[in-house]
């Protein structure tokens, strides 16, 4: 049971609480069960009741401070999905009952630049209300409270268990594969993992030729089945070697880290092909230099990718919804949430985990 009290998340008895949220208390320490009472509900936010959330390897690397020194208590989580069972005055797209699913952004300011533009998960104005898990209450809890411009709703046709991932794992490789689609490129997935094989399925429904490169032979049969019309294997140099200038986009789903194996990444590519990269790995545990020789005189970009615009999720739910797009999960109950935390930290999980709410507000209680 959780010692450290939240500034925000008035700690209290079971009997008396409106949530009860998985709590970190330190980086590298097991989660604690933290029941707890929100702030008042400000009058652009909605309160959900989950039905499930997906947990990600970003909440490991946040509550372990793999990138930058957090607060404790910390209640990461940002793959949401549940029912509005409250809302502000000001929310009128919401009725109660509705099905609504949010992810890594929190808010954003819809009136600075990158808003304006429509690139509303760049907004830099919201400080830290801009990110879901910090320093607020994040999705490993019953219940979550945030403002309702980054909630979705949610098509009753998408399985509910298997669309928490969708919300970050899935519009994280989605935007960038539709920002920069084009019926006659070739992309390249590099890792067939929690991101890489939602990667292969929405790029090869998008329309483009794309193949899957992984460390890992056995993953062929199971990699085409996801769409994928080629499979080249990463340690093998003549594979490489046979595919080398051949992608127009390589889209990166696991972490060089050696110079070497990037620059044998890049050599997939095409003379001005563009490498895409969707994850950040733990600060100290990677320096990677950039190879300036390869991306400057073969004119590689090398591009960045955060999750995607309030209007890129909008599509992505549609875009899955239609062509029946979903992840591969592991499924958990609520009391077993510090066994799911383990086997993405520990284990290798297939693919992503999600944890199942279900009754456990009322559970929990007795
Ligand atoms: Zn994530
Ligand atoms: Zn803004």
């Amino acid at each position: 049971m959780a010692t450290k009290e939240h500034s925000v998340y008035k700690l209290v008895g079971k009997d008396e609480a409106e949530g009860f949220a998985w709590s970190f208390e330190g980086p590298n320490t097991e989660a604690v069960l933290y029941p707890f009472k929100f702030p008042v509900i400000q009058s652009h936010e909605v309160r959900i009741q989950q039905t499930y959330f997906g947990l990600c390897y970003t909440d490991c690397h946040l509550v372990n401070q793999d990138w930058f020194p957090i607060n404790y208590p910390s209640v990461p989580g940002h793959e949401i999905l549940g029912r509005v069972v409250m809302k502000g005055d000001q929310v009128t797209q919401f009725q109660i009952g509705d099905l609504v699913g949010a992810g890594f952004i929190r808010d954003s300011c819809g009136k600075c630049k990158y808003c304006i533009q429509g690139n509303d998960q760049l907004c830099g104005q919201m400080g830290d209300e801009h990110f879901i898990p910090l320093p607020k209450f994040g999705g490993f809890a019953t219940h979550v409270q945030f403002p309702a411009k980054w909630a979705f709703p949610i098509p009753n046709t998408l399985p509910q268990n298997l669309t928490p991932p969708l919300l970050c794992a899935g519009i994280t490789v989605f935007a960038p594969l539709k920002r920069y689609f084009n019926p006659k490129k070739e992309v390249g997935i590099i890792g067939i993992g929690g991101l890489g094989h939602l990667a292969i399925k929405f790029s090869a429904a998008l329309g483009m030729k794309t193949s899957a490169i992984s460390t890992s032979a056995d993953k062929e049969q199971e990699a085409k089945s996801y769409g994928a019309i080629d499979f080249i294997v990463s340690n093998d140099p003549q594979q490489m070697a046979k595919a080398s200038g051949r992608f127009d986009i390589i889209l990166n789903c696991a972490h060089a880290s050696t110079v070497d194996e990037f620059i044998a990444q890049t050599n997939l590519l095409k003379n001005g092909g563009d490498f895409i990269m969707v994850g950040i790995p733990a600060v100290n545990k990677v320096e990677l230099q950039l190879p300036f020789f390869q991306l400057v005189c073969r004119q590689i970009s090398f591009i960045g990718s955060l999750v995607g615009s309030r209007q890129e999720n909008y599509e992505m739910i549609s875009f899955a919804n239609q062509h029946k797009i979903y992840p591969t999960c592991e499924e958990f109950e609520f009391h077993n949430f510090k066994n799911a935390y383990d086997k993405l930290l520990n284990g290798r999980p297939k693919y992503r985990c999600v944890v199942k709410v279900g009754n456990a507000p009322e559970t929990l209680k007795l």
